[in-house]
This record gives structure tokens, sequence and C-alpha cells, in this order.
């Protein structure tokens, strides 16, 4: 099968400090790629800029086998990007939030942008939310919203920062289960996250970075149980204490 995505050499710099080193990375479609490592790491910065969100310093990004400039990657939504933070409109209702960029960015009419929110608001399991505002939903329930927001625009990728780690303990669950419905779906993913029940669960590929490169790249399996790097093995000594 073709890569769906392509990464090669990619570099970010912020001024002469050098965030993401030369990352080259494969993957087809409805692989499902989990990212850990350290904070300050390089995850955000380098699925932003995946995304289109960062300026990259040198490299190439892929998509389907064919060069794309950040622009194109923006025009054409090829990433959904949900983060830790939810940034749901306010003043918005549920509907109303994933209406707004079906309607301003897609130029859908109001029905047509309706119909595809319910049903991913019903993916997402809180279409019985849709009239209300953001502030009395849940945590969980805002974050499903924000993910239903992305999948409305019909990405072909999505990428997932760290989306469960400003919730409560209690709504992780329900976060990781629509992503888990999502990748039983045929989605293809990008998950930072140090949920490593998730990445054994239902990872292609888990990657650790560590000071903006790629230090492990390989198979749940393999990762968790023979890691290869020195690095790696301090890592998960470190997060699986808990
Ligand atoms: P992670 O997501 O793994 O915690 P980040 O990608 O956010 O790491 O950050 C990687 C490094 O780049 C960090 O040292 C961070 O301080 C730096 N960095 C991130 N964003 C910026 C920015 N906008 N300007 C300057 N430095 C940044
Ligand atoms: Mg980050």
């Amino acid at each position: 099968m073709n890569n769906i995505l392509e990464v090669k050499n990619l570099n970010v710099h912020y001024k002469k400090f050098h965030a993401v080193k030369d990352i080259n990375l494969s993957i087809k479609q409805k692989d499902i790629f989990v990212v850990c490592g350290p904070s300050g790491s390089g995850k955000s910065t380098l699925i932003r800029a995946i995304a289109g969100l960062e300026k990259y310093s040198s490299g190439k990004i892929l998509i389907n086998e064919k060069e794309m400039s950040e622009k194109s990657i923006m025009k054409n939504n090829i990433f959904g990007m949900v983060f830790q933070q939810f940034n749901l409109f306010p003043h918005l209702t549920i509907l109303e939030n994933i209406t707004l960029p079906l309607r301003k960015v897609k130029k859908l009419n109001r029905i047509d942008a309706n119909k595809i929110a319910l049903e991913v608001l019903n993916k997402v399991k809180i279409e019985d939310q849709k009239d209300k505002y953001p502030s009395t939903l849940s945590g969980g329930q805002q974050q499903r919203c924000a993910i239903a927001r992305s999948l409305a625009m019909n990405p072909s990728i999505m990428l997932f920062d760290e989306p469960t780690s400003a919730l409560d303990p209690e709504m992780i669950n329900e976060v990781l289960d629509v992503m888990t419905d999502l990748a039983n779906l045929g989605m293809t993913m990008i998950v930072v996250t140090h949920e490593m029940g998730f990445a054994k669960k239902l990872a292609s590929k888990v990657i650790f970075m560590d000071n903006g490169m790629i230090v492990e790249n390989n198979t749940p399996d393999n990762f968790f149980n023979y890691p290869k790097e020195e690095r790696t093995k301090i890592f998960l000594k470190q997060i699986l204490k808990h």
C-alpha cells in the first residue's frame, strides 16, 4: 500500500533553536502512530509543522506521494487537529461550534452544515448536547465536541496533541473510546499521548522523541517489551511507574 503521509528530513527552527531535527516518517492509510517523549522534546512542534501550522526550515511533506506546501495542506483540509485545550467558542452552542467552520470555510449552507454536524456529534455520542453551550458540558464532552468539529471537515488524517492531558481522570476513557472508535473505522491518526494503554492496544507504531529527534520508532510490542534504545528504557521506567 502507498504512503498516505511521508515526512522527509523535516527541520523546524525557532530563531536559532533547532526544535525538530531531521524527522523522517512514513504512514500508511489506517495507521495509528503514537508519539511520546518528555516535555519539550518537539512533539507538538512536529505535528504542528506536519499540519502546516508551523513553518519548517527544510524538508518535505508528501501526501499520497505528492509534495504539498503548507498552504495547500491547509487549503485542502488534509489534517484535522485536536489539542489539549478544546478551543471551543464559548458564545456558540455545540452545534454552532461545528457548523461555523463548515459554513465559513467550506461555504456550506445552514441545512447541509447542520446535517454534517449532527452526524459527527452522533459519532462522538454527544448529539443530545447540541443546543448547550460549551461551559455547561464536562471536559470529556467538550473534547468530544472538538473531535467532532475536526471530523466535520472530513480530513484525511487526524492529529491529536495530548487530547486527554487536560481532563479529569474519570473523563479520559470516554475520549479514548471515541478515538478507538475512529481508529476502528479506519481513520489514519497521529496521536501524541502518554496513555500507554491506548498505544499498546491500537498503535501501529510507537515513536519516542527526545531533544527534537526520533530516538525510537518501533512496533508497540517491541517498544514496550524489547526497546532498542537505552533512552527509551529510562523513559518507559519513568512513565510506567505510576
Ligand atoms: P513538546 O510538545 O514535546 O513538549 P514542543 O514541540 O512544544 O515540545 O517544544 C519543543 C521545543 O521548542 C521546546 O524547547 C520549546 O520550548 C520550544 N518551542 C516551542 N514553541 C516555541 C516557539 N513558538 N518559540 C520558541 N521556542 C518554542
Ligand atoms: Mg506538546
